[in-house]
């Protein structure tokens, strides 16, 4: 019958500066199923490689591995870890156990990672650790045990799928004289159960408790003894494997990830500070933009949506527009006869000094048609506005604003009052208030007076600057618009005006304000990628502070894409949570902010929150990735031995 394991011309070199040095020559060596061997050797004579090779944990440079007749060498990495998971148990000499967690979860790890349902696993992981004279010591952590209790806890551990051969590399080495006699015991029960067992030792005295050994020396073996019979083979037992295996591990990554943030609460948090602080801006500065946007948006609703405003040029921000002067008082009587014309009213632009007794202020002088003040939702708030026949008869007749008025007259009724407007003096036969916020320039003092006034005794121009068009509640927007068009276009030859309505004031706005709220959030967006290259760091140096606990789950069969899960959920909650302290903080600032600016107003919208916990997450994914690919690709007898 086939040894359990043969191994021929076995070699493993190492590089050593720029020659290679042969740890293993040439070995040959079958081990039987059930057999209970120790390797002995000087220190440096090639055991624990040799051990090494023997589980899998290293890969010779030649040779051939055949493991119950099937040949190792082209296995691949998860390949292997299967095998090692079903077949073989580790002991260690330095335990190896993970400090984070109790002796039943230590027990139950290489369980996890085969798939045994939760119940079953922690079912066998305390009749374990209570046939190993454990019963009482279940939830103590590997801190709380002494030396001789921790190599039980992961004797348990190599049994734990069985532990058909069970390698210890000098698993006394740590412990006292009694601890390693009744270790010693242990292993020799096991044998005679019919685990086949491996172990390194330098002990004489443990090497004749075993029926069989192996010397090395210099990278051979140059003797083999056997004595004693081999033991009956035995079988692994079977639990019940897990509903969704692969739910189960997810699982217990996740609780991994809870606890090892758990052991490093202050580090956590400092690594989630960028994250915080990126969405924390992110959202605020939406809610911000998305706010003052409302606000606006709502002062202009104030003024008719049935106005037109014809402008020279062919658009705002037009440099030429101040140059093109095609719009005259001709046309807006034109436009006054058209049928879709409920009103129009001229506007011209100017400015003069007001002065009143000894005062003396610069006012922003509109020279407007009757009209205006109904097509601009003006409320008259004492005397009224002039009419049609002012306008006709250039009346030097001016209505005031009431903030002007204010600061003009003080608390003295200004109706009736003439002022100096220039050289000009008028009679001031109303006070108007503008609801909502007014466009252009916003003066203290506005005063307006006939067009035609201001066209013939202030600005002397012979065209005016706006014409608003009320249309006819009979007619679309868009017709009266098309009309007007046509109209000033056959009058002028040519389209040197646009048009203008609180529709494309509204569209004008809402695209401003987004785009700088695109250009802030993409500067928010830029702290969140820091942020993120702040988690790779944190994460890199985590992967190499627990270079051993991969190690040893590498060693107890954990697929690559265990320990990938494993260290990409610890990224994804950190940063997770970080999205969502991120989110509280922006809520509260702006608590705060409204506090203390009640002008202020931020709209949280749902979008850029659900945006910001998936952006977080995605974070964690993307720049926890490395690191736990870093993790999963670590040589396991590196890490292992790596202190
Ligand atoms: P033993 O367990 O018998 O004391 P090892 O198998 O640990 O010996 O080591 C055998 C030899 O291989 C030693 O000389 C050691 O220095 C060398 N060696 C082991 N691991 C490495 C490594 N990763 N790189 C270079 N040399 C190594
Ligand atoms: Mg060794």
């Amino acid at each position: 019958m086939e040894p359990l394991i043969s191994l021929r011309g076995i070699r493993r070199e190492y590089a050593a500066g720029d020659q290679r040095i042969a740890v293993l020559k040439d070995v040959d060596l079958d081990i039987g199923a059930g057999e209970m061997l120790a390797i002995v050797g000087q220190s440096g004579s090639g055991k624990s490689t040799l051990m090494n090779i023997l589980g899998f944990l290293d890969r010779p440079n030649a040779g051939t591995y055949r493991f119950s007749g099937r040949e190792i060498g082209a296995l691949a990495p998860d390949d292997l870890a299967e095998l090692r998971r079903e077949h073989f148990g580790f002991i260690f000499q330095r335990y190896q156990l993970l400090g984070d967690l109790d002796a039943v979860g230590n027990v139950e790890v290489p369980a996890v990672y085969k798939g045994m349902a939760r119940a079953d696993r922690r079912d066998r992981a305390r009749a374990l650790l209570t046939r190993l004279g454990l019963g009482e010591r279940l939830d103590h952590r590997p801190g709380e045990l002494s030396g001789g209790q921790q190599q039980r806890v992961s004797v348990a551990r190599a049994l734990m799928n069985g532990g058909e051969v069970i390698l210890a590399d000098e698993p006394t080495g740590a412990l006292d004289s009694a601890s390693g006699a009744e270790l010693m015991r242990l292993l020799q029960e096991l044998h005679a159960e019919g685990h086949t067992i491996v172990i390194v030792t330098h002990d004489p005295g443990i090497a004749a408790m075993c029926e069989r050994v192996v010397e090395m020396k210099d990278g051979r073996i140059i003797s083999d003894s056997r004595g004693g019979v081999a033991g009956v083979p035995r079988t692994a037992p079977q639990g019940r494997r897990a509903l969704a295996p692969g739910l189960d591990r997810l699982r217990e990554a996740f609780v991994m990830a809870l606890k090892a943030m758990a052991a490093h609460r202050m580090r956590s948090f400092l690594t989630m500070l960028g994250i915080i602080i990126g969405i924390a801006s992110v959202v605020s500065v939406v809610a911000l933009g998305s706010g003052s946007q409302q606000q606006v948006l709502a002062s202009i609703s104030n003024i008719g949506s049935n106005t037109i405003d014809i402008r020279n040029g062919s658009g705002f921000g037009n440099r030429d527009a101040s140059r093109v002067r095609s719009l005259t008082a001709e046309d807006a009587a034109a436009l006054a006869v058209q049928p879709y014309a409920a009103g129009v009213s001229p506007t011209v632009s100017s400015s003069a000094t007001i002065r009143y007794g000894a005062t003396e202020v610069s006012a922003s002088v509109t020279g407007v048609g009757e009209e205006y003040f109904t097509a601009r939702a003006f409320t008259t708030t004492a005397g009224s506005t002039f009419d049609a026949d002012a306008v006709a008869r250039h009346a030097q007749e001016a209505v005031i604003d009431t903030d002007g008025a204010e600061s003009i007259f003080d608390k003295a009724d200004p109706v009736g009052q003439v002022v100096m407007m220039g050289r000009v003096p008028v009679r001031i036969v109303g006070v108007v208030e503008a609801s909502g916020t007014s466009f252009g320039p916003r003066s203290s003092l506005n005063l307006f007076i006939p067009y035609t006034t201001a066209m013939s005794r202030l600005s002397g121009q012979d065209y005016v600057n706006s014409i608003s068009v009320r249309v006819s509640d009979d007619f679309e927007m868009d017709t009266a618009e098309a009309l007007i068009t046509q109209l000033l276009t056959t009058r002028h030859g040519k389209e040197d005006f646009f048009l203008t309505n609180t529709d494309t004031i509204r569209e004008a706005i809402t695209s401003t304000t987004q785009t700088l709220t695109l250009l802030i959030a993409g500067i928010a967006v830029i702290s969140l990628f820091v942020g993120g290259v702040g988690v790779m760091n944190i994460m890199l140096v985590s992967v190499t502070e627990r270079t051993k606990e991969i190690g040893v789950r590498i060693a107890v069969g954990a697929r690559r894409a265990d320990i990938v899960t494993q260290f990409l959920i610890e990224a994804v909650l950190v940063c997770l949570l970080g999205g969502i302290l991120g989110i509280a903080l922006a809520l509260g600032l702006g608590r705060v902010v409204t506090l203390a600016m009640p002008d202020t107003s931020l709209i949280y919208s749902t979008t850029s929150i659900v945006v910001a916990v998936l952006s977080s997450s995605v974070i964690g994914v993307t720049f926890g990735f490395l690191p736990a690919r870093a993790a999963s690709r670590l040589d396991p007898v590196e890490a292992l031995t790596r202190e």
